[in-house]
């Protein structure tokens, strides 16, 4: 069976579910998982906030703007009478949810409770839908089986276990349709796999079940060499090794949730990303296969922050780097970039929630310089470490001042760190050396 994830942009307009519909109603069997409609969660996320600051009438007037949007999808998306009521009830009564909850009080899991009706929302509608098209279709609540453990990661094991006992079970269907994202914790409580998280549902599924493979669909053609939004002319790439997929996707990719391929990596199972606009474009395929040598993509990640850790007595002392890392470690904050040299280390995290007290124990120490609004510029490919065009890349030094740089840590990533203000320049200057064979 395959597992196939729709964003929010696919289910955001009743276009789109259509869309999504002839996508899916080929006649195999298959697994769904959908994203709240576009927009949704960031609503949800702004009305949690607004109860979180106490500001009712402002939480409860959101609440009826967002409702507002969805009863227009339902007169058009259910022109069946019965559907269009049974649709109709279910949504007022995850309305009625997100009402009460603007006269509680807020708590983590009131929150998440609000942050899950999105998800909710969109495929009960979207199901709904497709039995109106004559398909047999059927709901898998994901609450019922996604499960995460005491460090917040899947539980694998219970979820196999559930998933399987469901499907076994449940009304025989086509289509099995879940949500994305929502999830319950080591408590029992609503919770989710932080945004994006559908993304990361759908390679949990799809692990869960062997699936022959995973397909997410978004809006964009695949994954691109480069970021879209600051350098003109990137392309799709065709090809991805797991392990490539992954340095792009928590170096900032936007395409894919961190997290997206760990699951399905180790049985190999195929990752394939897909355009819902243009279901025909070739997208990007994600295996253990390293077709071709060479950087090939370059993604960037904000909001780094860069420490520099110098002290006398690193020189030639053993120990020094343990000592460090057991502070980063008592805050659970973890490093990304780390570069040293016979006096100083210096290193990045991406979590700077712990700052202050990180900044106090290392100066017990050692002398320290802390460096906000810092980005990671990560440049990925197989064995680019080897590869003689790998050397373009220090053009870069021409340009713009690098603070850091890691090189060799793997064989497929080589990072740069750069003031944030350099982020763009770096994008555009990197893609001219690399990939604009015309320019070099
Ligand atoms: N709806 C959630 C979000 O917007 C999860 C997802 O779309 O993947 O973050
Ligand atoms: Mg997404």
């Amino acid at each position: 069976m395959k597992v196939l994830k729709f964003g929010g942009t696919s289910v955001g307009s009743v276009e789109n579910m259509a869309n999504v519909k002839s996508i899916i109603d080929n006649g195999e069997k298959k697994i769904v998982v959908l994203s709240a409609m576009s927009g949704t969660t960031n609503s949800l996320v702004a009305i949690a906030k607004a109860i979180e600051n106490k500001d009712k009438t402002d939480a409860l007037h959101a609440v009826n703007v967002l409702l507002d949007t969805y009863i227009p999808v339902l007169k058009t998306l259910l022109t069946d009478a019965a559907l269009h009521t049974e649709a109709t009830n279910y949504v007022n009564s995850r309305f009625d949810v997100l009402k009460a909850a603007t006269s509680s009080t807020y708590t983590q899991v009131l929150e998440n409770e609000i942050l899950a009706q999105g998800e909710l929302l969109s495929t009960f509608m979207f199901n709904c839908y497709l039995r109106q098209e004559g398909i047999a279709s059927t709901l898998l609540p994901a609450l019922d089986f996604m499960k995460t453990d005491a460090v917040k990661e899947p539980n694998f094991d219970a979820i196999a276990k559930d998933l399987s006992d469901i499907l076994n079970t449940s009304e025989q269907a086509d289509i099995y349709i879940t949500q994305g994202f929502i999830c319950l914790d080591v408590n029992g409580e609503v919770s989710n796999l932080q945004r994006g998280g559908s993304d990361y549902t759908a390679t949990i599924i799809g692990a869960a079940i062997k699936a022959e493979e995973v397909q997410i669909w978004t809006d964009i053609d695949g994954m691109h060499n480069n970021d879209p939004r600051h350098v003109e002319g990137t392309k799709p790439i065709s090809n991805l090794s797991f392990d490539e997929a992954a340095e792009l996707a928590y170096f900032g990719a936007k395409i894919l949730h961190p997290q997206t391929v760990l699951p399905v990596k180790k049985d190999g199972i195929p990752v394939r990303l897909k355009n819902t606009m243009d279901p025909e474009a070739l997208g990007t395929s994600i295996t253990h296969h390293h077709t071709e040598t060479g950087i090939k993509a370059i993604a960037a990640k904000d909001t780094i922050t860069a420490i520099k850790i110098k002290s006398g007595r690193m020189l030639q002392a053993h120990g020094f780097l343990k000592k460090v890392f057991e502070i980063f470690e008592t805050y659970e904050t973890s490093i990304d970039m780390i570069t040293t040299s016979e006096v100083a280390v210096s290193l990045t995290i991406d979590d700077d929630s712990r700052l202050q007290e990180i900044v106090s124990d290392l100066e017990t120490f050692a002398s320290i310089e802390v460096d906000k609004n810092q980005s990671i510029v990560c440049l990925v490919g197989h064995a680019i470490v080897n590869d003689a065009g790998t050397h373009k890349l220090f053009q870069i030094l021409r340009d713009v001042k690098i603070r850091m740089i890691s090189y060799g840590g793997s064989n497929n990533n080589i990072s740069l760190l750069v003031d944030t203000s350099n982020k763009i320049k770096t994008l555009q200057k990197l893609n001219s050396y690399l990939f604009d064979f015309a320019t070099v």
